[in-house]
C-alpha cells in the first residue's frame, strides 16, 4: 500500500480523556479511532492487525474441528427467558432495545442461548455429535468501567466456540484439545511465555473453569503463578482447600496482575436442558447434549499486544501481527530515488511481502518517526546517497544501527 492511499495519519497526541497506554499508542499511530469510552473503530492499519490476530485463532480452531459461522448480534428475548437470563439481576451488562411493534430484543453480550436454539435444527441423533461451531463476532456489554482502552470495550470482538458433545467424557477430551490449541495460539501471538492456564471458578458442572491469563502491569485480575508447574490460580479460587486439592504449596506461588485473554468453561446441560436440546442415543434413549464454551478476545489481544510490544518511540509489532512487514521510505523527490523506490516496491510486493510505501512528500524525520510509531518491523531507506553507493539502508525496528545492503543482500533478507 502507498501512504498516499491511506486515508489515516499519525497524530502527536491521543485524546486527553484516553488514559490507557494501548489506546493512546494505537490512536496516535492511526490504528484505531475512539468513538467514546470503551468503543473504538478499527482503521485500516488496526484492521490489518486485528485480522492477523483473528487469522491465527481461526487456523487453530479449524485445526481442532471448528466450523466457522456468524450469528446475529440482534437476539430474541424468548431464548433468554428460557434460560432465565433475560434479567438485569442475572446479566447486568445488557444493552437492549425495542422494535416499533413492541418486540424486545437484546444486543448480543454472548451467544449461548441463540446458538443452542439454532443447533436444535441440526442435532437429532448421536450421529450429529460432536459439533464445534465458532465465530468472530461483535459483543456488546455495558461494562461499568472502561478505562483499559481496547482491553475492556463496551463493544468488542470475541471468538466464541461452543462444543456440543454426547457426554462428559467426549466433552472433556475436546476441552483439553482446545486448551492445547489455546497454548499454540498464545505462543504464535508472542505471549506464550507470559500467559498461564489459570484455575478459576467453575459452575455447577465442573469445579473449575480455565482462564488464560497474560501477566501485565495493567491487568485487572490478580493471579497466583506456580512457575514450576506453569499454571496459575485466579484470586477467586486462591484458598487453602483448592491449593491442597491441586497439591500446590502456597510458598511456591507468586502474585501478579494479569489480563484474561481467553476462557474455557464447562456448561454441561445448563443450556440444553433449558432450551430442550436433546439427541437420540445409540440405545434409542433421549439424552441432553453436553456443552462447553471457549472464548478469546481478539480486540482485547490487540490492546494487550500494543501495550506489551512497545517502546518510547511507539509500537513494536511481531512480524506475524504487524500491519505491514516493510516500511519503504524514499527520501527527497528526485526522479532517480522515486524510480528506484517504485521498482523495489513492485519487486517486494510481487514476492508477497507486505510493504507500506511512504510516497508522501514530507521530511525524512517525519517518515522515520511514523515508521517507528506504527511499529513496522523493517525499514528500508532509498536516498540520493544510497543510490550513489548502489546500496539500500535496512534497519529492524529495534536495531540501533542500520545496515547498508546490496540489492541481492536486501532481497535475501525477505526469502
Ligand atoms: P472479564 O472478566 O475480563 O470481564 P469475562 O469473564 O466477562 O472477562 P467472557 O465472557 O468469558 O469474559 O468472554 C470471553 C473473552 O472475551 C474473554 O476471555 C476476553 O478475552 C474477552 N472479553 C470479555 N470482555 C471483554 C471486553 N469488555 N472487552 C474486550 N474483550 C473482552
Ligand atoms: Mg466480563
Amino acid at each position: 500500500m502507498k501512504s498516499s492511499q491511506l486515508f489515516t495519519r499519525t497524530r502527536k497526541q491521543a485524546p486527553a480523556d484516553e488514559t490507557a497506554k494501548n489506546a493512546q499508542l494505537l490512536i496516535r499511530a492511526g490504528f484505531v479511532h475512539k468513538e467514546m469510552a470503551g468503543v473504538y473503530t478499527f482503521l485500516p492499519l488496526g484492521k490489518r492487525v486485528l485480522e492477523n490476530v483473528i487469522q491465527i485463532i481461526r487456523e487453530e480452531m479449524n485445526a481442532i474441528g471448528g466450523n466457522e459461522i456468524s450469528l446475529t448480534a440482534l437476539q430474541q428475548k424468548d431464548v433468554w427467558e428460557a434460560s432465565g437470563r433475560w434479567s438485569d439481576d442475572v446479566m447486568d451488562v445488557w444493552f437492549r432495545t425495542t422494535l416499533a411493534n413492541g418486540t424486545e430484543l437484546g444486543l448480543a453480550p454472548t451467544h449461548e442461548e441463540p446458538l443452542t436454539a439454532l443447533m436444535k435444527n441440526f442435532i437429532d441423533s448421536y450421529k450429529d455429535l460432536p459439533s464445534y461451531p465458532y465465530q468472530f463476532q461483535i459483543k456488546f456489554r455495558n461494562e461499568l468501567r472502561s478505562k483499559s482502552g481496547l482491553m475492556r470495550g463496551r463493544e468488542f470482538t470475541m471468538k466464541d466456540l461452543y462444543s456440543f458433545s454426547k457426554d462428559r467424557a467426549e466433552h472433556e477430551a475436546f476441552y483439553e484439545k482446545c486448551a492445547a490449541a489455546y497454548k499454540v495460539i498464545f505462543d504464535r501471538l508472542g505471549i506464550g511465555d507470559i500467559t498461564y492456564r489459570t484455575f478459576a471458578s467453575g459452575g455447577s458442572f465442573s469445579k473449575f473453569s480455565d482462564e488464560f491469563q497474560t501477566v501485565s502491569p495493567v491487568g485487572e485480575d490478580t493471579i497466583f503463578i506456580h512457575e514450576g508447574k506453569g499454571i496459575a490460580l485466579n484470586q477467586e479460587v486462591y484458598t487453602d482447600e483448592v491449593m491442597k486439592d491441586l497439591g500446590i504449596d502456597k510458598n511456591d506461588l507468586v502474585e501478579k496482575t494479569a489480563v484474561e485473554v481467553g476462557n474455557i468453561f464447562t456448561l454441561g446441560t445448563k443450556f440444553s436442558d433449558a432450551l430442550d436440546l436433546n439427541y437420540a442415543a445409540e440405545d434409542g434413549t433421549k439424552q441432553p447434549v453436553f456443552m462447553g464454551s471457549y472464548g478469546i478476545g481478539p480486540s482485547r489481544l490487540v490492546g494487550l499486544l500494543a501495550e506489551h510490544f512497545a517502546d518510547d518511540r511507539g509500537l513494536v509489532w511481531p512480524e506475524n501481527i504487524a500491519p505491514f512487514k516493510v516500511y519503504l521510505a524514499p527520501l527527497g523527490d528526485s526522479v532517480e530515488v522515486t524510480t528506484e523506490a517504485e521498482k523495489l516496491y513492485e519487486q517486494l510486493t510481487k514476492k508477497g511481502i507486505e510493504v507500506l510505501y511512504d510516497d508522501r512528500n514530507v521530511r525524512p524525520g517525519e517518515k522515520f518517526a511514523d515508521a517507528d510509531l506504527m511499529g513496522i518491523p523493517y525499514r528500508i531507506v532509498i536516498s540520493e546517497k544510497t543510490l550513489a553507493s548502489s546500496v539500500y539502508e535496512y534497519k529492524g525496528r529495534t536495531d540501533t544501527d542500520a545496515q547498508m545492503l546490496s540489492h541481492t543482500e536486501l532481497i535475501a533478507k525477505f526469502v
